[in-house]
Formats: structure tokens, C-alpha cells, sequence
């Protein structure tokens, strides 16, 4: 379970967090993102409750862009990873997660830091550049915050990935939003991954002779991280669910349930069975 960390959010709420099985909280930045309106604009007003979360054990995630009008939608993550810095070296034992990143500097700032920081990496931001999103015509499909950046970004964030560094993990920050709200003139910000991330990331693996490490970097980094084996247990009865993957190709539907999902329509080359 997470929660979300407010700019009112107090250091006493969290034992009772922690007890009901808390292994995270996340900060959204005000207004960055879908859903960020009562985000956080002052960080460091937090540190009371990053200092709990560091003596309690629960994981701090980040979504790591620097709000203000003043900054560039392109240069939020750049920006907010001097905030990264300052809150790793302030709380040293707190674990620290940038999801979502898109850049060849955050990927540094991440290796630069010990190894209480990691990141996660989605599906598209191993495919997408800042030019899928808008080069020619606005693609709403592939407009998500952080926005998609430059190729040599992606091109860093794919090494992050399949190096079998356990410090990069899988996040798909999959976001369903219905057609109508994505194809406007006020495009909500998001892509949804969720059908297709596990045969696009198989097919990602293979193409860079890296399939050994798809299971690291899907499941068994983010596990150790978050340290699910000691904070959590499956509820008797449940089965944990396993994915097969196979080079089996699929059509993506256009749309599922009112929402259009990434790479519709495209024939992917590998397929993923629940088991
Ligand atoms: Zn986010």
C-alpha cells in the first residue's frame, strides 16, 4: 500500500500508516501532473515527514518534476534532481524513489547517489521521444508528464534498463484515461500501458540480448527495494499471479472499455499470458 504525502501530511499520521501495511508514500508536485492540485511547492517544509518515514522504514517516491511557471515543462525532472540530492544527503537512511524518469542526468544523479535511491522507468519512455509526442502532429496518446525527452535521453534510459543495475526497476505509471479526455483541446496528461508494457519490454530485451535481466528489472529489483518480503504478506487464499511471455504476435485492440491504449492497433511481436 501507499499513500499520498501532502503539504499538510504530519509526522504522527504515519505509525498508524506503517501499522495498516504502508510501504511507500509519493509526492506530486503542485499542478506537474493529472491529479497534483493540492501537490507539494516547498519540499524541505516536509522534512519532519521524511525524517519519520526514515526512522519508520517507509520508502519516499518522488514525482521528480520541479513545479512554477517559471520553470520549462522540459526541464522540470533536470531541475528537481538538485531537490533529490539535498533530501538523499539530509535523510541518509530514508530510501528515495524517482519514478517515472526521463533523462540522462536524472539516470546519473541516481548512479552518483548511494544506494538508498533508485528509479523506475516506464515502457514508453524506453520507446518515446519529445518528437512521437508533437513533431509533426500532437499524438495525445503519447503525451504524459514527464514528457517524453530527447533520444539521447532514451537512449540512456534504455542502458539504465537493461543493465541489471538494481538501483532501475519498472514503473509503468500506466494512466487509463477515457478517449474524450485525451482527445481535446485539454489533453490530460498520461499513456496507458497497462495491456501492453510486459510484451513491449520483452521485445525491448531481446532487441538489446538482454532477456536475461526482464525479470530483474519487472519484479525481483523493485522487491528487494521496497523490501516486500519483510513489510508485506499475501492475504491467505490469494495466489501470487505469474505473467508468461512468449514471441507470439497480437494485434492491440483500438480501444478497451472507452480507453485507447498505447500502441493500438499496432501488431506487437511478443505476447503475455497470466498463468
Ligand atoms: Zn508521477
Amino acid at each position: 500500500m501507499t499513500f499520498k504525502i501532502l503539504p499538510d501530511t504530519s509526522p504522527a499520521m504515519l505509525p498508524e500508516l506503517k501499522q495498516r501495511g504502508a510501504i511507500a508514500g509519493k509526492v506530486y508536485p503542485k499542478n506537474v501532473t493529472t491529479n497534483a492540485d493540492d501537490g507539494v511547492e516547498d519540499f524541505f517544509a516536509l522534512s519532519p515527514v521524511f525524517h519519520a518515514m526514515e526512522e519508520l522504514g517507509i520508502a519516499l517516491c518522488f514525482h521528480g518534476e520541479m513545479p512554477g511557471k517559471h520553470i520549462e515543462g522540459m526541464n522540470r525532472e533536470r531541475e528537481f534532481l538538485r531537490t533529490l540530492r539535498f533530501v538523499a544527503k539530509t535523510f541518509p537512511k530514508l530510501r528515495i524513489v524517482m519514478e517515472h524518469i526521463t533523462t540522462a542526468a536524472a539516470v546519473d544523479a541516481v548512479l552518483d547517489l548511494p544506494d538508498t535511491v533508485a528509479a523506475t522507468i516506464t515502457v514508453h519512455h524506453l520507446m518515446l521521444t519529445h518528437d512521437d509526442v508533437g513533431a509533426d502532429r500532437m499524438q495525445p496518446h503519447h503525451f504524459c508528464k514527464p514528457v517524453a525527452q530527447w533520444k539521447a535521453d532514451r537512449d540512456v534510459l534504455i542502458q539504465a534498463a537493461i543493465s541489471g543495475c538494481p538501483k532501475f526497476f519498472f514503473g509503468s505509471d500506466s494512466a487509463p484515461h477515457l478517449k474524450e479526455k485525451k482527445e481535446c483541446s485539454d489533453c490530460c496528461a498520461g499513456v496507458f500501458t497497462a495491456p501492453v508494457a510486459l510484451p513491449l519490454l520483452a521485445a525491448i530485451f531481446d532487441t538489446f540480448y538482454a532477456l536475461d535481466r526482464l525479470q530483474k528489472f519487472v519484479y525481483d529489483s523493485a522487491k528487494a527495494f521496497y523490501r516486500i518480503d519483510e513489510f508485506w504478506t499475501l492475504p491467505a487464499g490469494l495466489q501470487q499471479p505469474k505473467m508468461q511471455l512468449s514471441k507470439e504476435p497480437w494485434t492491440v485492440p483500438t480501444e478497451i472499455n472507452g480507453v485507447v491504449p498505447f500502441m493500438a492497433g499496432e501488431t506487437l511481436d511478443w505476447s503475455a499470458k497470466q498463468f
